[in-house]
């Protein structure tokens, strides 16, 4: 089937304002309202096809695209995904056109009735770097509102299972239906008929269960990961989901700067002077890195790939070892004489233009 104008299906000209589009569709909508037209499936064709129009040129971006490309500019369909606009899209949109409670509410049941999600669950995760570098896998307790074993539901007979009592109004566009949500059911439709004595009065129980998160590497404080369907359950409703707050636990031996790691090691000016093997930390464990002599205090060294996973990709950061040179600061009689006699050495004397770079620069090529 082809697909009508946009403008031909509202009946309006290409030129015409938001608001001429927007009262175009809301006359077409009352009138093919599913509601107001029972098992005709003309009238639902037609007021789907309203509420797709409508979609469309009600977005200044679609309708730019669609006023140049037409329906091809919207990527085949009209842009909604492949089926078209279903009932729930097209309720949600008359927040917007009726203003208020919205259409949906305004003439009630007609396949606008959502579906019910039970509440979120949300849980704090502490993890260190080495979790957070390569990514772990945690096992965590959570306590869910869960359907008790054994319960059994009926149709609410308060709103005949529609989750909606309706009331006749008259408007300005006429004798309309309002409705709202059952008290009694809470808008599910249905109530509990047998339940064993430890659920509540919804049907549920709270269970604690033991749920495994798969936590990726490269994580950071305060990212949120979510698991859907692993929240509250909800009688005749979708469970909520499980949501996971990432904290960083406290660390003292790496500092983190974003995938990268710095490390600050300690050496003796002997160490730097004469150059030396010392063992380093790293987040998969200790390696032996070489002091070239005549280090300076302040030098970058760069373990590649020691550091954390990129959360979108397959890299990793490297690890940055900054070298400090550590002054004594307590001499014996010895040392003290044995230093003494270096003092007026030539060597021992600071000559800083002779180091290629200055700190700054090196952090500079380092970020
Ligand atoms: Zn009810």
């Amino acid at each position: 089937m082809t697909k009508r104008d946009y403008y031909e299906v509202l009946g309006v000209s290409k030129s015409a304002s938001a608001d001429e589009i927007k009262k175009a569709y809301r006359k077409l909508a009352i009138q093919y309202h599913p509601d107001k037209n029972p098992d005709n499936p003309e009238a639902e064709e037609k007021f789907k096809e309203a509420a797709e129009a409508y979609e469309v040129l009600s977005n200044p971006d679609k309708k730019a695209r669609y006023d140049q490309f037409g329906h091809q500019g919207l990527g085949g369909n009209g842009g909604f995904g492949g089926g078209g606009m279903n009932m729930d899209d097209i309720f949600s949109q008359f927040g917007d056109i009726f203003g208020g409670g919205g259409f949906g509410s305004f003439f009630g049941g007609g396949g606008g009735r959502r579906t019910k999600k039970g509440t979120n669950l949300r849980v704090k995760l502490k993890l260190n770097l080495q979790e957070i570098a390569n990514g772990v896998e945690k096992k965590i307790k959570v306590k869910r509102h869960v359907v008790a074993p054994g319960v059994s539901f009926k149709s609410c007979s308060t709103c005949q299972g529609t989750g909606q009592i309706k009331k006749v109004v008259n408007t300005m566009l006429g004798q309309m239906v309002s409705a709202s949500t059952c008290a009694v059911c809470g808008g599910s439709g249905q109530i509990v008929d047998k339940k064993p004595a430890e659920a509540d009065s919804r049907g549920l129980i709270i269970k604690e269960e033991v749920i495994t998160i798969n936590i990726p590497g490269g994580v950071g404080d305060g990212m949120q990961l979510s698991m859907s369907g692993k929240g509250n359950e909800i009688p005749g409703g979708i469970p909520g989901d499980l949501l996971i707050v990432i904290e960083e636990a406290e660390e003292t031996t790496f500092q983190r700067e974003g995938n990268n790691v710095i490390y600050d090691l300690y050496i003796s000016f002997i160490q730097a002077a004469l150059g030396d093997s010392v063992e380093v930390p790293t987040i998969d464990g200790k390696v032996k890195i070489k002091i070239d002599a005549g280090t300076q205090s302040g030098k970058m060294l760069r373990l590649k790939g020691k550091g954390i996973k990129d959360i979108n990709g397959y890299t990793r950061g490297d690890q940055l070892i900054m070298v400090n040179v550590w002054t004594p600061t307590q001499l014996s009689r010895e040392e003290r004489a044995a230093l003494e006699n270096l003092k007026n050495s030539e060597n021992f004397k600071p000559d800083p233009g002779r180091q290629e770079k200055s700190f700054f620069d090196k952090m500079k090529e380092f970020f």
